[in-house]
C-alpha cells in the first residue's frame, strides 16, 4: 500500500501524519518532543491505540531513525519504501516559493537562505528535509511553504511605507504566514456554503498559540496580518503583534539590553496573552483565571478579541463587504466564549451566532439563518493540505518544479 509521511519539523520537537493512499486515511500521527534537550519522548496514535516511550532523543537524526523504525515495529509500515513520498511544511518561502515544489539542492539552499526571516523554524525544517532525504533516499520529497498563499496580494496590501529599495534590495515586505490553514479553511468554507470560492469575500481566523487573520477575496489572499516575520499582527499566546518600531529602541535603552536579538525574544516570548496577564500563554487559562476575578486575564483576553475585531473592520472595508468569517486553530476551533466576544463586537453589523451551534463547534455555520455574515468553524488540517499538493504534483511532476 502507498503510505506519505507529512513533517513539521521544529527546532526541538518533529510532528509527523502518515496517510494512507488513495483514501487519504491518517493511519498514524504523532509527535517527537524535547529533541536534544532532557525528558524526550515519542508519542505515536494509531487505530485508536496510543504508543509512548520517554527516552533520550540527542538530534533530528536519532528522531527520524526512532520515528521509521517505529512505524515498522508497530506495524504501521511494512517496509520503508512503501512510504513514496514526504511532505515538509516549510515556514519562510520568501519571494522566490509560491507553490509546494519538489526538493532538490536549490530549494534546499534557498531555503537556508531565507533563514534569516524566520531563524528558528526554518534551519529546523531543514533538519527535516535532510535527515529524511538521507533515509528515505527513493520517495519523493516536497516542501510546502506557510507563506506561499499570500503571494496574490496586491503590492498596496505587501509594500509597508519605508524605503522602495528596501523591498527591492532587501525583500522587505508583508510575507504573511499559516497559509496552509487559510487555504485549507478557505475552500472547506466554500463547500460548506456551496458556493464558489472565487465569489465569497472571506476572513479566515486562524487562532491558536500563533495567530493570524487571512482576507480572501476573488479566490486568493488579499490580506493578512502577519508581515515580514509571524511576529506581527494580532495579540499571539507569547509574541506581541503589532508594535511601533520605536519601542524597540527605547525598551533595549531602558533595559540595557546590548543585543537586538534579547529585545527580539523579549517580544516573542514574554508579550502577548502572557505578557499581558502574567499569568499564562494559554487560553484556558486565562478564561480560567478570568472566571476567577483575575483582573489583567479579562484585559488579556480583551486585548485578544479588540486586535481581531480590529482587523476584521480593515478587512471588511478593503474587500468592500463579507460573506463568511470562519474560525480555526486551537483557540478558534475549542472556545465557543472568544468567538461569541468577538461576534458580539460584530452585532451592530448583524452578525448573530446561534448559541447552540456555537456550543458544539465542528465543522459547522455557527450563525443564525438571518445573520448578515456567516459565521463557522472549521477545524484546520494543513497535514491534509500538503498531502493533497503531493497528489497534485505527482500527477503532474511540472507543478512542483523550482524555477529562480
Ligand atoms: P499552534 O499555534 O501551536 O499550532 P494550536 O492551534 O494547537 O497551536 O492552539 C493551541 C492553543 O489553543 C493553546 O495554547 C490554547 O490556548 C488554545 N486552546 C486549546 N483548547 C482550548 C479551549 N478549549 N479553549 C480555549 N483555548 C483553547
Amino acid at each position: 500500500m502507498e503510505k506519505t509521511l507529512i513533517i513539521n519539523s521544529g527546532s526541538s520537537s518533529l510532528k509527523f501524519k502518515l496517510f494512507s493512499l488513495p483514501t487519504e486515511a491518517v493511519l498514524a500521527s504523532g509527535l517527537i518532543d524535547r529533541i536534544g534537550i532532557e525528558d524526550s519522548s515519542v508519542t505515536i496514535k494509531f487505530a485508536g491505540e496510543k504508543f509512548h516511550k520517554s527516552l533520550p532523543i540527542k538530534d533530528h537524526k536519532v528522531a527520524v531513525d526512532l520515528l521509521l523504525k517505529l512505524l515498522v515495529e508497530l506495524d504501521l509500515v511494512t517496509a520503508l519504501d512503501e512510504i513514496t513520498a514526504v511532505g515538509h511544511r516549510v515556514v519562510a518561502g520568501g519571494e522566490y516559493f509560491d507553490h509546494s515544489v519538489i526538493i532538490d539542492e536549490t530549494v534546499i539552499e534557498k531555503i537556508a537562505e531565507l533563514s534569516e526571516l524566520a531563524r528558528l523554524h526554518n534551519p529546523a525544517n531543514l533538519l527535516g528535509i535532510e535527515v529524511f532525504k538521507e533515509q528515505l533516499p527513493n520517495a519523493l520529497a516536497i516542501a510546502s511553504f506557510d507563506t506561499a498563499y499570500h503571494h496574490t496580494m496586491p503590492a498596496k496590501n505587501y509594500l509597508y511605507s519605508v524605503p522602495y529599495e528596501w523591498y527591492e534590495k532587501y525583500g522587505v515586505r508583508r510575507y504573511g504566514a499559516h497559509g496552509i490553514s487559510h487555504e485549507y479553511v478557505a475552500r472547506q468554507t466554500a463547500a460548506l456554503l456551496k458556493r464558489p470560492l472565487a465569489e465569497l469575500k472571506l476572513i479566515t481566523c486562524h487562532l491558536g498559540a500563533g495567530s493570524s487573520l487571512c482576507a480572501i477575496k476573488d479566490g486568493h489572499s488579499f490580506d493578512t496580518t502577519m508581515g515580514f516575520t509571524p511576529l506581527t499582527g494580532v495579540t499571539m499566546a507569547t509574541r506581541s503583534g503589532d508594535v511601533d518600531a520605536e519601542l524597540v529602541m527605547y525598551m533595549m535603552k531602558k533595559l540595557k539590553l546590548t543585543d537586538p536579538d534579547e529585545i527580539v525574544s523579549l517580544l516573542t516570548r514574554k508579550s502577548g496573552l502572557l505578557g499581558i496577564s502574567g499569568l499564562s500563554s494559554d487560553m484556558r487559562d486565562i478564561l480560567a483565571a478570568k472566571d476567577q476575578g483575575e483582573a489583567r486575564a479579562a484585559l488579556a483576553i480583551t486585548l485578544f478579541v479588540k486586535n481581531i475585531v480590529r482587523y476584521i473592520g480593515q478587512y471588511y472595508v478593503e474587500m468592500q463587504g463579507l460573506d463568511a468569517l470562519t474560525f480555526t486553530a486551537g483557540i478558534g476551533e475549542n472556545s465557543p466564549i472568544i468567538r461569541q466576544l468577538i461576534c458580539d463586537e460584530l452585532a451592530f453589523m448583524g452578525v448573530k451566532l446561534a448559541p447552540k451551534a456555537n456550543e458544539s463547534g465542528g465543522e459547522a455555520v455557527l450563525s443564525t439563518p438571518d445573520s448578515t455574515i456567516k459565521v463557522l468553524c472549521v477545524p484546520t488540517d494543513e497535514e491534509l493540505m500538503i498531502l493533497r499538493e503531493i497528489e497534485l504534483i505527482k500527477l503532474d511532476p511540472t507543478r512542483g518544479k523550482f524555477e529562480l
